[in-house]
């Protein structure tokens, strides 16, 4: 498929963020590890991209899906909750979506639960037949719903969700959960997740033309590397060659290392990239097999 034919050409990609809120930073650090610096705008809603032709919008993150399916931006980043909420194909009208989700992104967890009061014996989702589901997830609450052969109202609201059991506007909500304590605060409990969402990287269903198409090549490249790295360190050590058999297996989340041969005698010096925690433990668990001048370095960046 080639893109809408009123697209206009641009040689700068455009990346939607939200402008303020729970992924406003972390998207911004994000995008900046991947060595993307900007100019602001005054009014605060544009970037303009300096070391790279890559500029921000700076929006609502309701909007993104709309702007990068009507192509006023290339990419966003925006929770799968928000992505799959607004994808039409799967919300029933038929149409393919114009969007679709291109990389997580790990940050901004949090899941899609259905809860209700503390009171209910909950017994199971059937139990919600002729209900009314408060939610600003109609979309997806309505799929779930129907894969479950469930008949219930789902009731939209724009927020506040947390409180319609206690006004009297429904039995049970349908809200974003992370760590449950605003459900609790409202005498509410999940009973049942219908989504685990997360940050992501969200791009049109369609390729980029020629340009845009080698400058998100570029920026996922990047991406890649600064996800890939960002629990990743660096350990060095060295040890006797002979002890090398047992301590490889204290290494199980580390690329394959490298091993270099030190001038003197038969000690090794060897260089892991690990993408678990290196804790204390784990450092005295190589000593006490064998590894000395152990040290563990920060990885700033990481090209495969
Ligand atoms: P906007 O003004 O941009 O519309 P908003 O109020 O819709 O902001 P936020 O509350 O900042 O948005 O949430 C943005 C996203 O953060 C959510 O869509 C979701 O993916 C993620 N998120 C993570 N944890 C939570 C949580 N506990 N509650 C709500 N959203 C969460
Ligand atoms: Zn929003």
């Amino acid at each position: 498929m080639s893109p809408p034919a009123n697209t206009p050409v641009r040689d700068r990609l455009r990346i939607a963020i939200q402008k303020s809120g729970r992924l406003a930073e972390p998207a911004r650090a994000l995008l900046a590890s991947c060595g993307l610096s900007w100019r602001e705008s005054r009014d605060r809603l544009f970037c303009y991209g300096e070391s790279l032709p890559i500029d921000l919008l700076l929006v609502r993150d309701d909007d993104i899906p709309g702007l990068i399916a009507d192509g006023v931006c290339d990419l966003g980043i925006v929770g799968r909750n928000v992505l799959l909420e607004q994808d039409g194909g799967r919300s029933g009208n038929g149409q393919p979506s114009a969007f679709r989700e291109w990389r997580a992104l790990g940050f901004g967890g949090c899941r899609l639960a259905l809860a209700v009061p503390d009171a209910w014996d909950w017994q199971g989702p059937q139990e919600l037949t002729g209900k009314r589901i408060a939610t600003s997830y109609p979309a997806l609450l309505s799929r779930w719903l129907e894969a479950q052969g469930i008949a219930a109202d789902v009731v939209l609201l724009s927020g506040s969700v947390e409180i319609a059991p206690r006004l009297g506007q429904a039995e049970a909500i349908c809200d974003l959960v992370s760590s449950g304590a605003t459900l609790s605060a409202n005498q509410l409990k999940p009973v049942m997740t219908l989504l685990e969402s997360e940050a992501v990287l969200a791009g049109p269903s369609v390729e980029f033309d020629p340009v845009r198409g080698e400058l998100a090549d570029l920026l996922l490249r990047r991406l890649d590397g600064a996800l890939r790295i960002r629990h990743s360190k660096l350990l060095m050590f060295q040890a006797p060659r002979n002890l090398l058999p047992s301590l490889l297996p204290l290494l199980p989340d580390a690329e394959t290392p490298t091993v270099m041969r030190l001038d003197d005698g038969d000690d090794l010096a060897l260089q892991a990239l690990c993408h678990g925690a290196v804790t204390w433990q784990r450092l005295e668990e190589l000593k006490r097999a064998g590894a000395r001048g152990l040290m563990v370095l920060p990885v700033e960046g990481m090209l495969a």
